[in-house]
């Protein structure tokens, strides 16, 4: 008798509920928190390494600019110098001056860019170089004013003006370049420990991957053994465990909830109580073993002397009963007949020896003014004790219907 045919007739419902809540393992609650860490942590760094990136790229587009306004303030100042001195017009002056304030400021910016001594130095060069042209500058300014135009220009073609100029540009081109090379370094030694903490963050993943796949399965494990144990308590509370039949307790809630179910189309139920007769000598003869072994094989006859859907149970001792719903009296009279004859006919082996026995059998039909099982019960023991009294071996039928 499997569990199957148990929730058949009864339901038991804590057994068939899923609740994996109460498996959970503190592995698991670890694997929860570290995963929602690892996520924090991982969009944390992808967050600054980007406005790193974006901070990087952004000081080399500002120096970008800031070197080409430089250069550009630088060629503006040469050409008002050489403009003044080819056309002794002093108002190029107001204009070198003006291109002059621009080149300090865009030349005070850069430093304040750049925070290296290194680039502080080169910064530095640029400076002197600027100093030495603006001096020449101004001394050719000087020139032009006292009407001295040519000397002017032959100041501004001078080797010491040309030579400096050309250096402030290499100088300063330089000084780009050398940056630009720096910034790029950092943007990539940036991305690079982007992709460094990527890889790390990728490999812890993969381990919590593992660990969760662990936890979970330990979890289904324990539901699944927890489940097992539940469904053998289950088994146990209602079997009885020499011949695997139902017990006395399941045979009672049943019995009681077929009645309760009976309807007037379908109201048969008979109830059959099966005794074996002078069994204390069997125990006597062959020992309590022998008697076991006896009611064991009485199990397996009466389960194929019935059909699946009636309801064998051992209810003490060498007391069997049996709920046979849908069956009328007559139909009950047939199957106790033929069980009867069939452990008459089939004595139990034990220790080389046959041990035959006979069983006397009580019916009752469940009728509309009985109350429950237990009277049901009662009406068979009554025609099972009658059997008894009428010499044994013999099926008696609660209204007193010998065979
Ligand atoms: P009767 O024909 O009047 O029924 O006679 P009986 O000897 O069968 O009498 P009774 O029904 O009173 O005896 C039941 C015996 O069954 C008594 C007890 O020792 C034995 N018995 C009860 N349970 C077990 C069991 O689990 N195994 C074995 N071997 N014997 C049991
Ligand atoms: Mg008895
Ligand atoms: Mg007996």
């Amino acid at each position: 008798m499997e569990n199957e045919n148990l929730n058949l007739h009864y339901n038991d419902k804590s057994s068939s509920q899923h609740n994996y809540g109460k498996y959970i393992d503190s592995w698991f609650i670890i694997s929860v928190i570290v995963t929602v860490i690892l996520i924090i942590i991982l969009a944390w760094s992808l967050i600054s390494s980007y406005n790193t990136v974006r901070s990087f790229e952004e000081r080399e587009l500002v120096l970008e600019r800031y070197s080409s306004d430089l250069m550009l303030a630088i060629t503006h100042l040469e050409t008002s110098a050489r403009l003044a001195a080819s056309t002794g017009n002093l108002t190029w002056q107001d204009n070198y001056q003006q291109h002059k304030d621009n080149l300090m400021k865009t030349l005070d910016n850069i430093k304040n860019l750049l925070a290296t001594p290194d680039f502080t130095e080169e910064a530095n060069i640029i400076t002197d170089n600027l100093n030495t042209v603006q001096e020449i500058e101004a001394e050719a300014f000087a020139l032009i004013s006292e009407g001295r135009r040519e000397e002017a220009a032959e100041l501004l073609r001078g080797w010491n003006y040309v030579n400096n100029q050309r250096e402030l540009e290499t100088t300063l081109e330089s000084l780009t370049a050398n940056i630009q090379e720096q910034i790029q370094g950092e943007v990539i030694a940036a991305r690079n420990q982007t992709g460094i903490l990527l890889a790390i963050v990728f490999a812890a993943f993969i381990i919590l991957i593992i660990s969760w796949t662990v936890s979970l399965q330990n979890i289904k494990d324990n539901y699944n053994k927890r489940r097992e144990k539940e469904k053998e308590i289950t088994y146990l509370s209602y079997h009885d465990s020499l011949t695997e039949l139902y017990n006395r307790r399941y045979f009672m809630k049943v019995g009681e909830k077929i009645i309760k179910e009976l309807t007037p189309q379908r109201e048969n139920l008979t109830l059959m109580m099966i005794d074996i007769d002078h069994f204390k000598k069997v125990n006597d003869t062959y020992g309590h073993a022998g008697g076991d072994v006896v009611l064991q094989k009485l199990a397996v006859l009466l389960k194929n002397n019935i059909r699946n859907s009636d309801i064998p149970a051992r209810l003490g001792g060498e007391e069997f009963g049996v709920l046979l719903p849908g069956a009328s009296l007559e139909s009950a009279r047939e199957i106790s007949e033929r069980l009867r004859k069939s452990i008459e006919d089939n004595p139990t082996e034990f220790e080389g020896q046959k041990i035959s026995i006979t069983i006397s059998i009580g019916l009752a039909e469940y009728q509309k003014d009985i109350p429950g099982i237990d009277e049901l019960l009662q009406n068979a023991d009554e025609a099972l004790y009658q059997a008894k009294e009428s010499g044994r071996n013999c099926i008696i039928c609660c209204q007193n219907l010998a065979t």
